[in-house]
């Protein structure tokens, strides 16, 4: 379900086609609850966005809306992507945007795993 005051999910969005191979991406893992694949612009060494498989258009959305199985599911298939990686020693960075100040562009929610170099600040000054 929509949250309140934000436009209704949009199955044509991009996160979506690669959920339904659609469209390639290179999927590093999938099980019930979680798509992983690289992201196409990678903005660190490692640059990977997980999705959930439902159709949520943000956090918002996710958080207000998804199943208990759904949020677990999800949240266990990030640390398990990161973990899988070898993130855990060094180290990684969980980001995701929700709406317009946050610059958003996918509305389908998505979680961006970054790595591999040290990360630098959170939020740029401006
Ligand atoms: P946002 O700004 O919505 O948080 O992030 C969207 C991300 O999706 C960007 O980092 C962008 O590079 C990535 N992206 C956009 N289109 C595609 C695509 O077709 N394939 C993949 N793998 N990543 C995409």
């Amino acid at each position: 379900m929509p949250v309140s005051g934000l436009p209704p999910y949009d199955d044509t969005n991009i996160f979506a086609r690669i959920s339904r191979k659609e469209i390639p991406a290179n999927i590093i893992y999938e099980d019930e609850w979680a798509l992983a694949f690289h992201d196409i612009n990678p903005q660190a060494p490692v640059h990977v966005l997980v999705i959930p498989k439902g159709k949520y258009c943000s956090f918002a959305d996710f958080s207000a809306s998804a199943s208990p199985e759904e949020i677990a599911g999800f949240i266990r298939a990030v640390g398990k992507i990161a973990k899988d990686l070898g993130l855990e020693a060094p180290g990684y960075r969980l980001l995701s945007n929700m709406g317009m100040h946050s610059g958003q562009e996918v509305p389908h929610l998505h979680v961006h795993l970054f790595a591999g170099r040290p990360l630098g600040r959170m939020i740029p000054e401006r």
